[in-house]
C-alpha cells in the first residue's frame, strides 16, 4: 500500500478550520501560530496511514500521541464498542454494581500485569490514572498510621500528565511555566538518567552509581520515614526519550524496598506492547513495581481507558473499613465505562491473536537499527530509545552536544520537512520522536527513516543559508 497515496473526501476544510480556530481550545499549542496557519484537519485513517480532509495520505509516525498502537480503521473494536454501546451503554461502577466488560477486563488486565497486581481502578487517561496512584499511596499510609509518610520523589525530564497534581509531578520544566505547583511540598526531584548528557568522562556504570546515590541521599535528606513513593516512567516520553542506564530501575527498586519506598511505574506509554511486552517493568527491567499506571495503548486509543494496577496488600489495607461506613472515597463517573472497557478487551484480544508483542521484539531492533543510521548526520548528535519508542537529538555540534538556538525551532522545522514529503514524526524541543503504530512493517519502517534523513539534510541546507550554521 502507498502510505501517501491521495484519496477523493467532501469534507468542506476550510469552514471546519474556521470553526476549530474559533472555538477549540488545542492542548500544547501555540495560540498565536496556530492563529495564522490553522489545522491539519485529520479525516480519516487505516493501518499506518492518516488522510488529511484533501485526502492527502500520510504514514503516522507518532502513533496519534504514542498510543494508537494497532493502527487505525480497526472493526472489531469499533464493532465490539458499537455492540456494547447498543446492550447497555453505561452503569456506574460505585458501590455494587459492575458491567460485564468491566469486570471481564480487570481479570484480563491483572492476569498479564507483573506478578502480585491483582486489582485494577480503572479511569479514562494517564493523568487520572497516575492522581489514582497518589491518593492511593497517600490513603494507604494514613491507614497504616504513617500520616508523615507522604512525600513522592520524582525526576527531572519525567512526564506525569496535565491535571495539576500529574504536571506538578512532572519535571519537564517547560510544561511547568505560568503555573504554580501544586504540593509542592510533598515533591522531590532527582536528576533524569539521561545517558547522553551523562557528566563527561563518566562510563555508564559509573553514572548509574551517581544515579543510585543521588537517590539514596535524597531519601536520607527528606528522612526515609516522610518518603511515600518514587514514580518513573521505565523509559522517559515527553522529557525525551531517555533510556537509563542499563540495571537503573532494579537498583531504585531494591533501594525504595530497603526505605519502605513504594514504586510506582508510569507505564502509561510502555505498556501494551511499545517495547514488545504487554507491560516492561517486569519483563524487561526485572522489577515488580508495587504500583502500575498505564492509558494509552489500553484501548489502542478507540476509547478513553486507563488502569492503576496494585497490589494485594493495597488492596486489604484500603478495603477494611477503618470506621464503621468509611470508604475508600475515591473513583470517577467513568471509572469502567462500559464501552471502553469493552474496547480494551477486544484490543487485548487483537494482541494476543495477531502477536503484536513478538512483532514489536522481531521488527524493533530492526527500526533501532535503521534509525541509529541516520547518526552520521552532522546535526544528529543521539539516536535512542527501544523498540518502538524512539528519537533523534538534533544538536549544533555533535563534538559538545551544545544545541542550536531555540528560535530555530529545529525539532518542529523537521518535522514539517518530513510531513511535506508524507511522514509524520513528532517534534519535542530540539528533538524528533517516533512513536508509531505497532504494526509497521519493515518496508514502512524504511520509508519512514529515509524520508526523516531525507528532512534532516533540507532542513540543514536551509540552516547553512539561514547562517543558522
Ligand atoms: N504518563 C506518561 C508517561 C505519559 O506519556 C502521559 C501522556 N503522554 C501521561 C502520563 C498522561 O496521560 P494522559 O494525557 O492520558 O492524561
Amino acid at each position: 500500500m502507498d502510505d501517501t497515496a491521495r484519496r477523493n473526501f467532501a469534507y468542506d476544510t476550510e469552514a471546519i478550520r474556521a470553526k476549530d480556530v474559533a472555538h477549540h481550545v488545542h492542548p500544547w499549542t501555540d495560540f498565536a501560530d496556530f492563529e495564522k496557519t490553522g489545522s491539519m484537519v485529520v479525516a480519516e485513517a487505516e493501518g499506518a496511514t492518516i488522510y488529511d480532509s484533501e485526502g492527502q495520505g500520510y504514514l503516522d509516525g507518532i502513533g496519534g500521541l504514542w498510543c494508537v498502537n494497532l493502527g487505525y480503521g480497526r472493526d472489531e473494536i469499533a464493532q465490539a464498542m458499537a455492540d456494547q454501546a447498543r446492550r447497555m451503554v453505561y452503569y456506574s461502577s460505585f458501590g455494587h454494581h459492575t458491567s460485564v466488560p468491566a469486570a471481564e477486563l480487570a481479570a484480563k488486565v491483572t492476569g498479564l500485569a507483573p506478578a502480585g497486581l491483582n486489582h485494577v481502578l480503572f479511569g479514562t487517561g494517564g493523568s487520572m490514572a497516575n492522581d489514582t496512584a497518589i491518593r492511593i499511596v497517600h490513603f494507604y499510609f494514613n491507614r497504616l498510621g504513617k500520616p508523615r509518610k507522604k512525600k513522592i520523589i520524582t525526576r527531572h525530564d519525567g512526564y506525569h500528565g496535565s491535571t495539576y497534581l500529574a504536571m506538578s509531578l512532572t519535571g519537564v520544566a517547560f510544561d511547568h511555566q505560568g503555573f504554580d505547583l501544586v504540593g509542592e511540598e510533598l515533591i522531590a526531584r532527582i536528576s533524569a538518567p539521561n545517558c547522553y548528557r551523562r557528566p563527561a568522562g563518566t562510563t555508564e556504570a559509573e553514572f548509574l552509581d551517581l544515579l543510585a546515590g543521588e537517590f539514596e541521599a535524597k531519601v536520607l535528606e527528606l528522612g526515609p520515614e516522610t518518603v511515600a513513593a518514587f514514580i518513573a516512567e521505565p523509559i522517559m516520553g515527553a522529557g525525551g526519550v531517555v533510556v537509563a542506564p542499563a540495571g537503573y530501575h532494579r537498583r531504585i527498586w531494591e533501594l525504595c524496598r530497603k526505605y519502605e519506598i513504594l514504586y510506582i511505574a508510569d507505564e502509561v506509554v510502555t505498556a501494551f506492547g511499545r517495547l514488545g511486552h504487554f507491560f516492561a517493568s517486569e519483563a524487561v527491567f526485572g522489577m515488580q513495581p508495587d504500583i502500575l499506571t498505564c492509558a494509552k495503548g489500553f484501548s489502542s486509543a478507540y476509547a478513553p481507558l486507563s488502569g492503576t494496577l496494585i497490589s494485594d496488600a493495597f488492596h486489604e489495607v484500603i478495603s477494611v473499613p477503618q470506621a464503621p461506613g468509611a470508604l475508600f472515597t475515591h473513583g470517577f463517573t467513568y471509572s469502567g465505562h462500559p464501552v471502553c472497557c469493552a474496547a480494551g478487551l477486544k484490543t487485548i484480544e487483537i494482541m494476543e491473536r495477531e502477536d503484536i508483542c513478538g512483532h514489536v521484539r522481531r521488527v524493533g531492533p530492526y527500526f533501532e537499527r535503521r534509525l541509529k543510521s541516520l547518526s552520521d548526520l552532522p546535526l544528529v548528535g543521539d539516536v535512542r530509545g527501544s523498540h518502538f519508542m524512539l528519537c533523534v537529538e538534533n544538536v549544533a555540534d555533535k563534538e559538545t552536544k551544545a544545541l542550536l538556538p531555540g528560535e530555530v525551532q529545529i525539532g518542529k522545522r523537521i518535522a514539517a520537512a518530513a510531513q511535506a514529503r508524507g511522514v509524520l514524526v513528532r517534534p519535542i524541543a530540539h528533538l524528533n520522536v517516533l512513536s508509531p503504530p505497532l504494526i509497521l512493517t519493515e518496508a514502512q519502517i524504511d520509508r519512514m527513516v529515509e524520508t526523516l534523513r531525507d528532512s534532516i539534510l533540507a532542513v540543514q541546507d536551509d540552516l547553512v543559508r539561514e547562517g543558522h550554521w
